[in-house]
């Protein structure tokens, strides 16, 4: 189904998003938090690991806004049911670098349980970092299962799904530059 884009709506399929925040209150957010990265990590020379696929754009817009030396790695989580317990467990894919000593940043779209960035705090600590702190473009505090010391925060938002900026429905619609909240209403 094509993404139609009319004023301050984007319609899939059936279901109808608002935009919820512009890019141009991101760009500026976005601003703020890589000069506090940039302040926190002067001469620290950190690695950014950045989860993908939905935080891409955020992962690139956040280091173009520091002025840093730093290092950039992209992994990836993969999905699978464990077979002694009914929850879905996720485990990092294609971390190419020793982490040992490193000041690590996570990057990641969208906090939601929290579930996610635990795994993948808990396996990241196993490999001795430094430190490790956590920047996210958004997140949804009603929505914390376990809690996440997620020291760079975009954006709280309340518990509603949203798409754009990096962040898919079924795939599509990460291309879109502003931020969409599903609403309510039918197309
Ligand atoms: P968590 O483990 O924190 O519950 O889920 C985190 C992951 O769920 C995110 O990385 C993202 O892929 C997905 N997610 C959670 N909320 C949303 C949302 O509102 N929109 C989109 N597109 N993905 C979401």
């Amino acid at each position: 189904m094509k993404i139609q884009d009319r004023d301050q709506q984007v319609y899939i399929g059936e279901r109808v998003f608002t935009k919820y925040l512009s890019r141009d209150t991101i760009k500026a957010r976005i601003l703020e938090l890589g000069r506090d990265i940039s302040l926190d990590y002067q001469d620290k020379f950190p690695v950014f690991i950045v989860v993908l696929n939905g935080a891409f754009m955020f992962a690139a817009d956040l280091v173009r806004a520091t002025a840093l030396e730093c290092q950039l790695e992209f992994v990836k989580l993969a999905s699978y049911e464990d077979i002694r317990s009914t929850g879905t467990v996720k485990k990092i894919l294609g971390i190419p670098v020793p982490l040992e000593d490193r000041h690590v940043i996570i990057v990641e779209d969208i906090i939601d349980t929290g579930r996610t960035m635990s795994t993948m705090m808990e396996e990241l600590r196993s490999m001795k970092p430094a430190s490790i702190s956590v920047a996210t473009m958004l997140l949804k505090p009603e929505c914390l299962e376990v809690s996440i010391d997620s020291t760079y925060v975009g954006f709280e938002i309340p518990d509603a799904f949203v798409i754009g900026y990096g962040l898919d429905l079924d795939g599509k619609a990460r291309n879109l530059a502003d931020i969409y909240q599903l609403s309510n209403e039918k197309a």
